[in-house]
């Protein structure tokens, strides 16, 4: 199959394959690059707000932050469109619910295209939204889950869409991911934004938005947050 084309699988179909569990061998940890800007380091949230404006009101602990259960997403106070996005995350211990109901996060580039971040450490759940699932949309090629409270990493590389000047997509938006090291998403084409249940199509937006993290309601950890700008000046 085609890994690149959405083919006909129904949104969230309980009939489409899992992909098999790949062990990677060593998730390291990456630090920034010297162009890098760095959105997190585990030590404050000064450069993050909630979707209304407020001070990021997630838990600061020891060299990481946490979900704060019921607080609402957050998002960074700076834009961005093209770029490579580094995120450490570590799913909960001890470990509680099952399914989608595990270790619930996701990271949204432009705000509304969500990767998964999920606990899918041995909790089967429907394929296009376990951990590394552009959500909706395309499982991972491979389950590379290290067990809850490790600390893992996805490494993305976001093109996002082109709109022409009536607001139609010229060019769709794309994602390579490596979770752990290992590819999980092979120069993806979105379909459209982040939806539950639905695909909905694409929306004319900005060149630049905010990345946004989901309050999903598990006290899913992140760590380390970096993105390298791939646009810095407007590129079309
Ligand atoms: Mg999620």
């Amino acid at each position: 199959m085609e890994h690149t084309e959405q083919k006909t699988w129904p949104v969230h179909d309980p009939e489409r394959p899992n992909p098999p569990v790949v062990h990677p061998g060593d998730a390291a940890l990456q630090a920034p690059s010297s162009d890098a800007t760095v959105l997190l380091d585990g030590t404050t949230l000064a450069g993050w707000e909630h979707l209304d404006g407020a001070p990021a009101g997630w838990t600061l602990g020891n060299g990481f932050v946490e979900v704060a259960a019921g607080t609402g997403d957050i998002r960074t106070r700076q834009s961005f469109g093209d770029c490579q996005l580094y995120v450490e995350w570590a799913a909960p211990v001890p470990v509680e619910g099952e399914g989608q109901q595990r270790g619930n996060s996701g990271v949204f580039l432009m705000a509304q295209y969500e990767i998964q971040v999920l606990d899918s450490y041995e909790n089967p759940t429907y394929a296009d939204g376990q951990a590394a699932a552009i959500y909706g949309q395309m499982p991972p090629l491979v389950n590379a889950c290290l067990p809850p409270g490790a600390w893992q990493t996805y490494q993305i590389l976001f093109r996002r869409p082109r709109f022409d000047s009536s607001g139609q997509v010229r060019r769709p938006a794309f994602m390579t991911i490596f979770h752990n090291g290992i590819l999980v998403q092979d120069h993806v084409r979105l379909t459209g934004p982040t939806a539950h249940k639905e695909r909905p199509p694409y929306t004319e937006h900005p060149p630049r938005l905010p990345l946004r993290l989901q309050d999903h309601g598990d006290p899913v950890r992140f760590k380390r947050i970096w993105i390298r700008d791939l646009e810095p000046e407007d590129s079309e």
